[in-house]
């Protein structure tokens, strides 16, 4: 089983051409959504008193949410984000905590022995916590972003030594070593403690670092772009997703893991929010996965 632990959150979204309010978001959101269509996935997290129904219903459909809280007393998470006309760039406008401020996780039984765990970006002590109450897992991965990296930089490196995987952004990675080479900071996420490294870098791609080698694999190529907030996320639930199917993590198995949260993260760009993820079909990405093999076999 494969539980992924992090934000659902409502979303403020403004670029230069349009703007979306309060839609459904977060990481663990797109991670699990993208991740569900790999493998069975479970969520862990937590919502307010003015979370939709029809967003509780559509995390019904697709994933396993008896590990999502609802709080009768608090809201939602709520991040409002604005991209400039490269959308590339994400503003922080406003990161309202509310609900996750004070959470106290907990694993419901079924889940506790999961040999796959995604901690998707959040709090990252709320993060360590979770992982003591699993009881084994075989595979553990997290990702971060900077609003934890300016808050509380020395727990994002403890959590970075307790799991197997990291994953970030690139922009994220340079802050939290203040480094200007992704190879460096690549090379230092794996000094300190995992056995391997994935370093994402918007339309250029994305960087492995395992076994003392790089590995930089491009980006699936989309026109379309709208809206890239959860891109990140939808790649690592992809990549997660993909690896809890296989026997092995080896070098070359990461490296398949990483096309498919290539391929799903070109998919969340393409529209605002989850629209455009949550429409993908297996026939869908199967198309891409082979159109990806054509364009990068020499
Ligand atoms: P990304 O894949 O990096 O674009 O992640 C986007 C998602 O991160 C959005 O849907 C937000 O709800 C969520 N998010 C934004 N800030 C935070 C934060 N500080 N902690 C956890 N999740 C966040």
């Amino acid at each position: 089983m494969l539980t992924i632990f992090g934000t659902v959150a409502l979303d403020t979204t403004r670029t230069p051409f349009h703007t979306i309010e309060r839609t459904l978001g977060g990481t663990a959101t797109f991670a699990s959504i993208s991740a569900s269509n790999y493998t069975p996935t479970s969520l862990i997290g937590i919502v307010g008193h003015d979370f939709p129904e029809s967003y509780l219903q559509l995390l019904k459909d697709r994933l396993d949410i008896r590990g999502l809280t609802i709080s009768q007393t608090e809201k939602t998470f709520h991040y409002d984000s604005s991209f400039g006309y490269d959308l590339a760039k994400r503003t922080t406008n406003k990161t309202e905590l509310n609900v996750i401020a004070n959470y106290q996780s907990t694993v419901p039984e079924e889940y506790i022995d999961s040999e796959f765990v995604y901690l998707a970006n959040n709090d990252p002590v709320q993060n360590m916590n979770i992982l003591k109450l699993f009881s084994g897992p075989k595979l553990v991965i997290c990702d971060t972003m900077d609003f934890w990296i300016i808050n509380k930089r020395d727990d994002v490196m403890k959590l970075i030594n307790k799991v197997d995987g990291i994953m970030l952004n690139e922009s994220e990675a340079k802050l939290l070593f203040k480094e200007t080479s992704t190879l460096k900071c690549a090379r230092l996420l794996v000094s300190n403690g995992p056995s391997f490294a994935v370093i994402n870098k918007g339309e250029n791609g994305s960087l492995l670092f395992h076994n003392n080698e790089f590995y930089p694999l491009p980006a699936f190529p989309t026109e379309i772009i709208k809206d890239p907030t959860g891109a990140g996320d939808s790649f690592g639930g992809a990549f997660m997703g993909y690896l809890s199917q296989q026997e092995k993590w080896d070098s070359m198995t990461l490296k398949n893991a990483m096309i498919y949260g290539n391929i799903m993260g070109s998919f969340t760009i393409e529209d605002y929010g989850i629209q455009k993820l949550v429409s993908v079909k297996a026939e869908d990405i199967k198309k891409r996965h082979q159109k990806y093999k054509e364009i990068f076999t020499y």
